[in-house]
């Protein structure tokens, strides 16, 4: 035992039972007991993968939002992947957050999946290797990630119950292996279990998964954490190897049944030794354990935001370019489409964070075309199933005059308990942010018309509530679509009025929320849409523009109600009529350039018919920035397709489960590029264009395991960045991805990579190289 470990143990042979049992289930929904009597501080923890959200979900309280995770894996490019890692690591520390809920690593098995935008890839190499430099990046800064959700949550519909039926060589070759690189190769600190079975058997019980093999065979040091309420028994938890249930309700299976459990005989008192032993190692390691050195300080850097923006354009795949692209600077732009006017820089869910400001599109157009751009903008079509916000700036708090509302909350006899400003019209609670003893909560504002018209209005949220426009008064009792928690929490049902009003004269807008229960789970707010005309009529004006403009350029998309945790989608289609918008207007402009602002596959049946496609992603809080500056060329689309993009959505593995529950995998390892046949292709896995041209020189490989040097020209006349992809086949084994690195060339430069080859495809094989699966330019064989 070495000295450290020797002094933990010290350390926990000076707690109780009772204690030890205390220090095992959350204090509340994001901190730990601490235990001062061993110099113990309270652990602190935090969502998610798109940034660090901190414990509460509040727009004063603001995080970096990054690329989603999905963009992060288009970079192909491990080191970039710990410098997000790293990035989030100093939010982390800045937030007083010790353990990070990131990396989610469930792969892309169906593009139906909800938090699709929210994992990786679809393959299991390109993810462990993305997900192993996330990693190494948020512990260098001294801050614990947290691989998630162990194992076989790769979608939504029913989480929290479904089975999922994986054969064993599926399993560790597709589903387990990024947990297994993180843990092994990565050093990662902390694991969550996921709410799902596998095989029969829920996660935060399966002790062959989680101590045989998590534990056992790869060795893991680290806690191993439960998903939001997913821990469900005393013994069989425990004995799995569960170490930390989290959050901490009242209704704890842990806590003092655990005692007894230990009093009686059922789990034996070293077990829960162990798992304080590895908590105590865990809280040395993000130094909340007095008297041991902690990490050194690490602080978000200053140019955070331009590191952000980088990010985003590297992850940027460009699908398609007939030469339009890069925009001309003298451009007069037609700026079309619904996501142009209500940008998407996130999905919806857990991993939401509230950024400082989002850099829409316009925002980064007018600033990279220069100030005397000509930039229209028009939404074209309404796709959206809920209204948004009302804007700011015709919000006042009745209270301060100041832009915004008032929050009011009250007690059970109607008592004031805290009144505050806020710069939001929706109210989110996950955990923390409303005091314990709030019955009733009012939202209140003085909206004042820009124009004279027919406004719509909406009451949104779950449960009881009053609604006032004006002097119209509703009472409400709203329901939910789904049984998720967080399904409520991103698509609660709306009930719209209307109200004829005159520009210029403020009425009161209030909804009152009446509930039962402590604030843990809830949202609810306030949504608007000026007076406007028909759909038809909005969609005939962004022709109208497109048709004399030099270029329009269409974003269309989806958004966090569509894409989110605690549902799937049911199409891959777009929402709404973008598909028509995106025709009608290629039909006027020979140089329409689309820009899908999405996490996941959509349909695009007008790919054929456009100018050029760039796939944005859901590009954080700098999007704008890194769309514009891709458009215009002053940066590199950087980005490969890290999953395939299909044709149709006709044979897409369902992410839905049978009647029985269960959710087979009978698919086995043939996801993604393994299962589409090449005419169901729309663009091809490692996909992507750039703004150079490249010649493939030579390919030479060591070996299995080993290493392939690849020599590649660029042949144009601009720097560029190329990824180049390795891939393996032989008779039993069908193109599979085997290593990839990234080249930068300066024009008429040759460069030669070594990429590193996956050390699991054992010989003889043929290793191609090349620009995507589809577009292999050179071969040789290992033996
Ligand atoms: C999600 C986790 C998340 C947790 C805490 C769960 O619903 O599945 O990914 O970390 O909530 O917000």
């Amino acid at each position: 035992m070495t000295d450290h470990e020797a002094e933990l143990r010290r350390r926990l042979e000076r707690l109780s039972l009772e204690e030890k049992v205390g220090l095992l289930t959350g204090a509340g929904f994001w901190t730990l007991r601490p235990a001062e009597k061993i110099g113990l501080a309270p652990l602190v923890l935090s969502d998610g993968p798109s940034g660090v959200r901190g414990t509460t979900w509040d727009e004063r309280d603001h995080s970096l939002l990054f690329p989603c995770p999905t963009a992060l894996a288009a970079t192909w490019d491990p080191d970039a992947a710990f410098e997000a890692g790293r990035l989030n690591g100093a939010q982390a520390r800045d937030k007083g957050v010790h353990v990070q809920l990131a990396p989610t690593v469930n792969l892309h098995r169906t593009p139906l999946g909800g938090r699709h935008f929210e994992n990786y890839s679809e393959d299991p190499l390109l993810t462990s290797r993305i997900a192993a430099g996330f990693v190494r990046g948020v512990q260098s800064a001294g801050v614990a990630a947290t691989v998630k959700h162990f194992v076989g949550n790769d979608s939504e519909t029913a989480r929290m119950s479904y089975d999922a039926l994986i054969d064993d060589r599926t399993l560790r070759e597709l589903y387990l292996r990024p947990f297994e690189e993180t843990v092994r190769h990565a050093g990662a600190w902390a694991v969550m279990a996921a709410y799902n079975q596998v095989n029969g058997v829920t996660m935060t019980e399966h002790r062959e998964l989680i101590t045989g093999l998590l534990k056992g065979e790869w060795g893991f040091d680290g806690v191993v954490v439960s998903d939001w309420t997913a821990l469900r028994s005393t013994v069989p938890a425990a004995e799995a190897g569960m170490d930390l249930e989290m959050p901490g309700l009242p209704t704890s299976p842990w806590r003092d049944n655990l005692v007894r459990a230990v009093r009686e005989g059922e789990v034996a008192e070293e077990l829960i030794d162990d798992k304080v032993l590895r908590l105590l190692r865990l809280a040395a390691r993000v130094g909340a354990l007095d008297g041991l050195p902690g990490p050194p300080p690490v602080t978000t850097p200053p140019d955070a935001r331009r590191r952000l923006r980088d990010l985003a354009s590297l992850g940027m795949v460009l699908l398609r370019n007939d030469g339009t692209l890069p925009l001309r600077a003298d451009t007069r732009v037609a700026l079309i489409g619904p996501n142009a006017v209500r940008f998407a820089a996130q999905g919806g869910g857990s991993a939401h964070v509230e950024p400082a400001h989002v850099v829409t599109p316009a925002e980064g157009l007018r600033r990279a075309l220069g100030g005397d751009a000509q930039i229209t903008v028009h939404a074209g079509v309404h796709p959206h199933g809920r209204l948004a916000p009302p804007p700011l700036a015709l919000m006042t708090d009745p209270e301060t005059g100041e832009p915004g509302a008032r929050a009011d909350y009250l007690d059970a006899d109607g008592g004031l308990l805290l009144s505050e400003h806020r710069r939001a019209a929706t109210l989110r609670f996950l955990g923390e942010g409303a005091p314990m003893a709030t019955r009733q909560i009012v939202l209140r504002t003085r909206f004042t018309p820009d124009r004279d018209g027919v406004h719509s209005f909406a009451a949104t949220g779950i449960g009881d509530f009053e609604f006032r426009v004006g002097t119209d008064v509703t009472s409400l009792t709203l329901t939910p679509e789904g049984e998720d928690a967080v399904e409520s929490l991103m698509k609660p049902p709306e009930h719209r009025v209307t109200a004829e009003l005159p520009a210029g004269t403020p009425v009161p807008v209030e909804l009152r929320h009446t509930f039962a229960y402590p604030p843990l789970v809830l949202t609810f707010g306030i949504g608007y849409r000026e007076p406007h005309p028909s759909e038809d009529a909005e969609l005939a004006a962004a022709v109208e523009a497109a048709r004399f403009a030099g270029a329009a350029i269409v974003v269309v998309g989806t958004n966090d109600e569509v894409e989110s945790e605690g549902y799937d989608r049911t199409t891959l289609a777009l929402p709404g009529r973008q598909d028509e918008l995106v025709a009608a207007v290629a039909a006027v402009n020979p140089r329409t350039v689309v820009v899908v602002n999405a996490g996941a596959p959509v349909l695009m049946p007008w790919r054929n018919e456009v100018a050029a496609i760039l796939w944005s992603w859901l590009p954080g809080q700098e999007g704008g920035d890194a769309i514009a500056g891709v458009l215009t060329g002053l940066a590199e689309p950087g980005g490969r397709l890290p999953t395939t993009f299909p044709v149709t959505e006709t044979g897409v593995l369902s992410p839905v489960p049978g009647p029985d529950g269960t959710l087979e995998y009978a698919e086995g390892t043939a996801i993604g590029y393994r299962y589409y046949a090449p005419e169901d292709v729309a663009y091809p896995f490692g996909h992507g264009l750039g703004y150079t041209t490249w010649e493939y020189e030579s390919v030479t490989a060591s070996g299995p395991g080993g290493t392939a040097e690849v020599t590649v020209r660029n042949t144009g006349d601009r720097a560029g960045r190329e990824v180049v992809q390795c891939y393996a086949s032989a008779p039993s084994l069908p193109l599979r991805l085997a290593g990839f690195a990234v080249a930068d060339a300066a024009p008429g430069e040759t460069v030669t990579v070594t990429v590193p080859l996956d050390e699991r495809l054992t010989g003889p094989y043929r290793l191609h190289a090349g620009r995507s699966i589809a577009d292999l330019r050179l071969a040789t064989e290992i033996r």
